[in-house]
């Protein structure tokens, strides 16, 4: 486990296809430390494919396929902070603003 990482936060932006695989596979490798996401889009994480091809041609909206499951999120203790953009982020400081 990744002991050192207990006090830490990793902090994820953009909730897309990378973002998000990218948080779970972090805490599956191991760390231990606070997980955000941030994504400018207010939705739970989707699959994008599907919007160019089976959603635009059916009345059904609610074929939109979340990447995974609201509840995953908080077994995984990742927190998704939708609907916000990351406008700037300071390296040196190791902070970002919204
Ligand atoms: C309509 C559509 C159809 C597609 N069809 C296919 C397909 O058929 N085959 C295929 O391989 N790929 C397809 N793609 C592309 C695929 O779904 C992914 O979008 C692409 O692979 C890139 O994924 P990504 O996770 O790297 O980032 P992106 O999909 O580019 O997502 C980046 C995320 O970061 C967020 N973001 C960016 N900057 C900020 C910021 N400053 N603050 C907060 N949030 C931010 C954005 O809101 C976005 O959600 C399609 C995409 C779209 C939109």
């Amino acid at each position: 486990m990744l002991e050192h990482t207990k006090h830490k936060t990793c902090v994820v932006i953009g909730a897309s296809h990378a973002g998000v695989n990218f948080a779970f596979n972090l805490r599956r490798e191991g760390w231990q430390g606070d997980i955000l996401v941030f994504d400018s889009d207010p939705e739970m994480p989707y699959h994008r494919p599907p919007l160019s091809k089976t959603y635009i041609t059916s009345e059904d909206d609610s074929i939109i396929d979340t990447l995974f499951p609201e509840q995953n999120y908080k077994t995984d203790a990742i927190t998704l902070n939708l609907g916000k953009t990351i406008l700037a982020i300071n390296k040196h400081e190791k902070s970002s603003r919204c």
